[in-house]
């Protein structure tokens, strides 16, 4: 059965996207544990990330790179963290996460919550800087 990223990849499962290319994709997270937490994805579905070839894990790691720069430009922050847990979704992902201290990107915070009309302007503004 396909993943539910699998589905946000194929548009039955709606998400806030940031950016995809023919390998990868990248869209908000709809938990996040900060304002423009994304999660970077392969279009293939592989659960555990180092079970990826070399070089899609190359080339996701170069897709968050853009994304994780386009996200330090629009959401005030002092870097962009990165994190990979996949303990929830069997499909390898690549957390990217705005902080302002080591306390945001811990995952046992209580998540943020953000309307539509946040989301969406964030996606706008990420956007632009891609
Ligand atoms: P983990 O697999 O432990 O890395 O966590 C999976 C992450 O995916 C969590 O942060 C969830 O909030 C996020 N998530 C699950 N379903 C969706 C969805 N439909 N759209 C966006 N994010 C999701």
């Amino acid at each position: 059965m396909a993943t539910i990223f699998t589905k946000i990849v194929n548009g039955e499962i709606p998400s806030y996207k940031i950016a995809e290319d023919d390998k990868f994709y990248a869209f908000l997270d709809i938990n996040p544990l900060a304002k423009g937490h994304t999660l970077v994805i392969p279009k293939k579905e592989v659960d555990y990330i180092f079970d990826l070839d070399e070089q899609t894990y190359i080339g996701l790691q170069a897709f968050a790179r853009k994304i994780a720069i386009a996200l330090k430009k629009t959401i005030p922050c002092k870097k962009v963290g990165v994190a990979v847990l996949g303990l929830e979704v069997p499909h390898a992902h690549i957390h990217l996460i705005p902080m302002q201290s080591e306390q945001d990107i811990n995952f046992a915070n209580p998540k943020k919550k953000f309307s539509p009309a946040e989301f969406e302007e964030i996606v706008k503004l990420v956007k632009s800087e891609l």
